[in-house]
C-alpha cells in the first residue's frame, strides 16, 4: 500500500515527530495540564491533552478527505472520567470518542485523531462522519453537568464545527440517542441543549 498517500502534503521532519513523540512523554508524565499553544504536536485541539485510545478501538481514515465530516455526537460516559479513558484504551473494548470532557473542571482529553474514525455512535455510517465527545456524568444526575463542562466542552465543539464548516445548530450537534439505531439514552433529559448550542454559537 502506498502509505505516502496519506500522509499530509507538508510533513514534519523526523527530528520533529522524534521531539515531538518525547514531549507527549513528558506532557503525560509531568504536565497534567497543557497550556494553550504549548500543545505537543498532532492534536486537533490544542487545549486538550493528547491521552491515545488503543489502536484497537478506532478505524484509521483521512478524514474529511476520505469521509466528510458532518455531525459532532454528544455523549455521557455513565462512567469517571478515569475510568472512561482507561475503557478507550483498553483493546478488548472497542470502543472510543474523540474526545473526553472532566466534569470538575472542564479538562479534555483526546483520544482520537479527527482524521481517524471513532467507535461511539453505534452506527457505522454516523461514526466515519462525525466526532463524538463524551462528558463525565450520568444522565440522571445533572450535578456532574457543570458550567465548567459546559463551557469547554462548547468551545471544542465551536472548533470542531468552524474547522468542518458544520452548521452550529441542534440539525448537526445531535445527542447519542438521535443516531439512527441507536439503542443509548444519553445524554438524557438533563443535558440543557438551549445552553449549550447557544455557548457553541458564541464561544
Ligand atoms: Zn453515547
Amino acid at each position: 500500500m502506498d502509505r505516502a498517500k496519506y500522509l499530509p502534503a507538508t510533513l514534519p521532519s523526523r527530528r520533529r515527530l522524534l521531539q515531538s513523540a518525547a514531549l507527549a512523554t513528558l506532557s503525560t508524565a509531568l504536565l497534567p495540564t497543557v497550556r494553550a499553544g504549548a500543545a505537543p504536536r498532532g492534536l486537533d485541539y490544542p487545549q486538550s491533552e493528547w491521552s491515545p485510545a488503543s489502536t484497537s478501538n478506532y478505524t484509521v481514515a483521512d478524514r474529511p478527505t476520505s469521509h466528510p465530516v458532518d455531525f459532532v455526537v454528544i455523549h455521557v460516559t455513565q462512567a469517571t472520567y478515569a475510568d472512561t479513558l482507561a475503557i478507550f484504551q483498553n483493546p478488548k473494548k472497542q470502543v472510543s470518542a474523540h474526545y473526553v470532557v472532566r466534569s470538575a473542571d472542564g479538562h479534555i482529553a483526546q483520544m482520537v485523531r479527527e482524521r481517524d474514525i471513532g467507535w461511539h455512535a453505534g452506527n457505522w455510517d454516523y461514526n466515519t462522519r462525525s466526532i463524538g465527545i463524551e462528558h463525565e456524568g450520568w444522565v440522571d444526575k445533572p450535578q456532574y453537568f457543570t458550567n465548567a463542562l459546559y463551557e469547554e466542552s462548547a468551545k471544542l465543539t465551536a472548533a470542531i464545527c468552524t474547522k468542518y464548516a458544520i452548521p452550529k445548530d441542534r440539525s448537526h450537534i445531535i445527542a447519542h440517542y438521535e443516531v439512527p439505531g441507536s439503542d443509548h439514552t444519553d445524554p438524557g433529559p438533563n443535558w440543557d441543549w438551549t445552553r449549550y448550542i447557544r455557548l457553541v454559537n458564541f464561544a
